[in-house]
């Protein structure tokens, strides 16, 4: 642990990285050792509107400049992820916890969102239908929104910013980011790195804070589009005030993910996707299967599977930096103790309701490290409060019903829609699920059917509130507004002809 005070996270606004005063700080956490490594100050609305008045005055000019050279800030961006590919993964994992494994699969997903924004010039391109009436041209072209803020989790410190920020300023906007409080590092690296990229002063900000940060930005009349990704109940107010405060709102939420085994599936192989789904990131995902539908006869060799496969699974400290064998760690640490608590705290709840806990994952001194092991809850029922809520950790549910028909009903009754997954041999089974279950991305043999930057974000019920998803064509959509211009020229000798435009009948 360094014995060097913690450093204060700078807020970047207007190109200035500042120190600026707060009446509070929030600590940060190496995971892998339980030390504080940086303090978060927490702002309020005078650093919000600081940063919110460097973003408008950036705008115009940004607005101005050729799409083409707003992608050309992305090519060059994409290429100090490059360079500097192992110190973005390792930042994670200081912050985060997540494997060294996991982060660099996390910075890979952040470069995609910044290799799609590098095409914007194709995809912003607009429509044009020339003399949709006797000498009237008409066409639809793509502007910026504005202002636009970005409010992101701590479990993607690197790619969820990269799910908006990439995009929306490629599309002309400038951007203000609020990065989550315990894991602000890589949002600061990511205002370093498009700096370096040539990106001019103002069109990327960043503040800090909590509920009062967030609450100025949700205000700010010179804020026009709010991006929000976290939990179901936080999103779901962001969602209700920033609309109602007249901004367009895309608000994601958090998840409860069904993976359907019936009983045909290849049982080794399915134990193993599961394990990776559930306790990949120590189960701190929002794709993250966590509750497991056994079909038939799959229900004992899946648990005695699981079971035998997780309690082999190596969970130690993940900072390479402070751990010698972190590389070969299958799982790292959560992100807080108080965090290893609660989930620790759903092994208990679920006893207490009549589940049978299969694997417990607690264990005893962990050396600081904030270390929970992978937990397998078997005869979860659908009442249980572990089958109903987002635990948000490595613990694995199992549910054992009848049949297919039984499984797509649990998926109704869920008030989530992330996520689900179908493990089968069977073309129909996998046909009837992918048609039928109530989830907005479905994988068929895929543990994880988290969509690439090409395709949108597509959760559902309220695992998402809005319109339009994060990444694909929708994220444009989202970060542009559509104008319509119909025009005419006629004739300088024709000055005297109707002015009045006449459609063909
Ligand atoms: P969180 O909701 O606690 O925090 C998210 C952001 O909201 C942070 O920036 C935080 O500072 C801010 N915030 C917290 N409380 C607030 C309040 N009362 N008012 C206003 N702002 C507030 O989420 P988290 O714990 O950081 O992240 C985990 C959650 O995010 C999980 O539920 C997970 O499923 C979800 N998540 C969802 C997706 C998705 O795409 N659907 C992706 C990643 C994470």
């Amino acid at each position: 642990m360094s014995t060097t005070a913690p450093q204060t996270v700078p807020f970047l606004i207007g190109g200035q990285w500042l120190e600026l005063d707060a009446d509070a700080f929030e600590d940060v956490y190496n995971p892998s050792t339980g030390g504080v490594i940086a303090r978060t100050p927490l702002g309020g609305p005078a650093e919000v509107d600081r940063a919110v008045q460097a973003a408008a005055a950036a705008l115009p000019s940004w607005a101005d400049t050729p799409v083409v050279e707003r992608a050309r800030v992305m090519f060059r961006l994409r290429q100090l992820m490059d360079d500097r590919f192992e110190e973005i993964a390792k930042l994670v994992t200081r912050e985060h916890g997540k494997t060294i494994a996991e982060a660099r699969a996390e910075v890979i997903r952040g470069v995609e969102m910044v290799e799609f924004a590098a095409g914007i010039p194709s995809l912003i391109m607009g429509e044009v239908l020339p003399n949709i009436a006797a000498g009237v041209d008409a066409s639809c072209v793509r502007h910026p929104v504005g202002v636009c803020v970005g409010i992101t989790p701590y479990n993607f410190p690197n790619m969820v910013p990269l799910w908006m920020v990439p995009v929306a300023i490629t599309c002309g906007n400038t951007f203000v980011l609020k990065p989550s409080e315990k894991v602000p590092l890589s949002a600061v690296l990511l205002g370093e790195l498009l700096d370096e990229a040539g990106l001019p002063p103002g069109v990327f900000n960043v503040v800090h804070g909590g509920k009062p940060c967030v609450d100025a930005l949700l205000e700010h009349p010179q804020v026009a589009a709010i991006s929000f990704v976290g939990s179901t109940p936080i999103a779901e107010s962001i969602y209700r005030t920033g609309t109602a405060n007249g901004k367009r709102v895309q608000s994601a939420g958090g998840a409860k993910n069904h993976l359907i085994i019936m009983p045909d599936a290849d049982m080794d192989q399915t134990v193993k996707a599961l394990a990776a789904s559930a306790y990949g990131c120590a189960g701190q995902r929002c794709m993250a299967g966590s509750m497991a539908v056994a079909v038939g006869a799959a229900g004992d060799p899946l648990v005695d599977g699981l079971v035998d496969f997780s309690r082999k699974m190596t969970v130690g400290p993940s900072d390479p930096d402070v751990d010698a064998d972190a590389e070969s760690v299958d799982m790292g640490p959560v992100i807080r103790d108080a965090h290893l608590q609660r989930v620790a705290g759903y092994l208990d709840i679920a006893g207490e309701d009549g589940a049978t806990v299969a694997l417990d994952g607690r264990r005893g001194d962990s050396g600081g490290a904030f270390l929970i092991g992978p937990s397998v809850v078997d005869r979860v029922e659908p009442g249980m409060r572990i089958a109903r809520e987002e635990v948000f950790g490595p613990v694995l549910s199992v549910s054992r019903v009848a049949t297919l028909e039984d499984a797509l009903a649990l998926g109704d009754d869920c008030e989530y829609g992330n996520g689900a997954v179908i493990f089968t041999q069977s073309g129909y089974a996998a046909r009837e699920f992918t048609q039928r279950f109530n989830a907005g991305m479905i994988g068929v043999n895929v543990g994880v059917p988290a969509p690439m930057a090409w395709f949108p974000f597509t959760g559902w019920n309220r695992s998402f509130f809005g319109d339009l998803h994060v990444q694909g064509r929708e994220g444009i959509q989202f970060y542009t507004r559509q104008k319509v211009a119909l025009t005419r020229w006629p004739r300088s000798d024709q000055s005297h002809a109707d002015p009045v435009w006449k459609t063909s009948r």
